[in-house]
């Protein structure tokens, strides 16, 4: 009898050296584990949504580099949140220090 497949069991293929506890750590925060699923209006079931998200988050993994905790895609460009968030999230999230920068010039003129 072949047991049919558990979240935990569909992770290990694409990360057979992981621990529990690393598995567990990208089910929750690295997929849309429990119940976030983008399945495109039903066009897609979602063991292949959480495939496609195991799958994405394996190659940044293999390449080394670091997954934005925000939108998914590279985190790069963040000064505060490095290896966290991407630069453009993080201008998202903290707007007032994007005002900050634009009003230094500002001040400088007006002497
Ligand atoms: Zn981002």
């Amino acid at each position: 009898m072949i047991a049919a497949p558990t979240w935990l069991s569909v992770a290990r293929e694409y990360f057979p050296d992981a621990d529990d506890a690393m598995l567990d750590y990208i089910i929750w925060n690295r997929t849309g584990f429990p119940s976030f699923w983008d399945t495109d209006g039903g066009r897609l079931t979602v063991e292949q949504v959480y495939r496609s998200q195991l799958a994405r988050y394996q190659d940044f993994h293999q390449r080394g580099v670091a997954m934005c905790d925000c939108c998914g895609g590279e985190a790069k460009g963040s000064k505060r949140f490095k290896g966290q968030l991407c630069g453009r999230c993080e201008r998202q999230s903290f707007p007032s220090r994007r005002i900050e920068k634009k009003r230094a010039p500002q001040g400088r003129a007006a002497r």
